[in-house]
């Protein structure tokens, strides 16, 4: 395997690379045919980056959303990658003034990818620097203040930028509109995960049967971050209290020592829903009070737990707040309430 720390990690923009990032860049797939599942995104980027090869042309800016750690990033080390050319790393929070994008945009080169992730947290003034540079590969500085002051602009080499974002909804229309390609990615199915797991296991020289992987899939909430975690903390059970191989046995124990349950619930997920059950009746409440219930930020509870939640059919999102299912008292033992409560807040339906 070629080593991707080069293509990650000197280019990286954010100060500090952790071991942590550095193992996970290892586990990354560069090639379009190594990055698994998505089929539907992938094989449209297939051929938007094959057109824009033949024709010479960096590929439009394409801006990817979908749940953390479902591969916008791996997906834009290999756009890179394919169309060969330079990756350049940042996200929406680090760019805090207009001349720190002036500075990143003025550095790229003809072709390059500027990968700008958690793109929505890009403050007002960025994006108005952001909309001529995406548009007319070109930037307008004003140079002087007050009537003396002069607009000069200056032109970038074209170059594609790639957003990354969890929220969508969170992006300004403008900035949506320069996108010309939008992908979104979507939980990746069982089968999906265990081919990352296998393939993961693979690299990490570890010895693993398809079962154990299988195992480990089922628990990874539709995320190949998660299945990559659990597949690095079950080597650990594996080396300690097996003989060094993860099979199905050793996955199963090990899940339950890291309180995961048999449909990936973590303890976060289960205290979500009890709380809506046991102090809120069921739903609906808000995603504030419920956040300030837990003693958890909101975009944690938005985030990690409620996308997998609601795919699993244990939460659903009304206007008046969340709800919890009768499959989620159900999983927790809980006994639902018959009709009346269901009723008055909305959840009729599902009961
Ligand atoms: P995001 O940027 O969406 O938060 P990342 O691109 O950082 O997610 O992916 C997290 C981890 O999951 C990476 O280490 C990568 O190896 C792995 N991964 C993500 N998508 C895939 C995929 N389709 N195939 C194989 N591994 C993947």
């Amino acid at each position: 395997m070629q080593d991707d720390t080069a293509l990650y990690g000197a280019k990286m923009m954010q100060p500090v690379m952790t071991p942590a990032d550095n193992e996970e860049n290892n586990l990354r797939p560069q090639h379009l045919e190594d990055y698994i599942g998505q089929e539907k995104a992938k094989q449209n980027l297939k051929i938007y980056l094959e057109a824009a090869k033949r024709r010479g042309e960096p590929v439009d800016h394409i801006l990817l959303y979908g749940p953390p750690g479902l591969g916008k990033t791996t997906l834009a080390g290999i756009i890179a990658n394919e169309m060969g050319v330079q990756i350049r790393i940042t996200s929406g929070p680090a760019i805090e003034k207009p001349g720190d994008l002036a500075a990143l945009l003025t550095n790229l080169q003809e072709g390059d990818v500027l990968f700008i992730d958690e793109i929505h947290r890009l403050s007002r003034q960025v994006e108005e620097v952001l909309y001529p540079a995406l548009e007319d590969y070109a930037l307008d500085i004003m140079i002087g203040k007050g009537p003396s002051a002069q607009s000069i602009r200056i032109n970038l080499p074209r170059f594609t930028l790639v957003g990354a974002t969890t929220r969508a909804g969170q992006i300004t229309g403008p900035l949506r509109d320069r996108f010309g390609v939008l992908l979104k990615l979507e939980l990746y199915s069982p089968d999906e995960l265990s081919r990352i797991i296998m393939r993961s296991a693979g690299i990490l020289d570890q010895p693993i049967t398809p079962e154990g992987a299988y195992e480990l899939a089922k628990c990874s909430r539709g995320t190949p971050r998660v299945a990559n975690r659990f597949l690095k903390r079950i080597r650990d059970f594996a080396t300690v209290l097996g003989d060094g191989i993860i099979d199905r046995d050793v996955a199963l124990l090990g899940l339950k020592r890291m309180d995961v349950d048999a449909l990936g619930l973590d303890e976060l997920d289960r205290s979500l829903l009890r709380a809506i059950i046991e102090m809120y009746n069921g739903g609906p409440v808000g995603l504030e009070t419920l956040a300030a219930a837990l003693g958890e930020e909101a975009v944690t509870l938005e985030d990690l737990c409620e996308p997998y939640l609601m795919q699993m059919g244990f939460l659903t999102r009304t206007p008046r707040g969340r709800c919890a299912t009768r499959l989620a008292y159900e999983h927790l033992g809980m006994k639902a309430p018959e009709t009346g409560s269901a009723e008055e807040n909305g959840q009729q339906s599902l009961f």
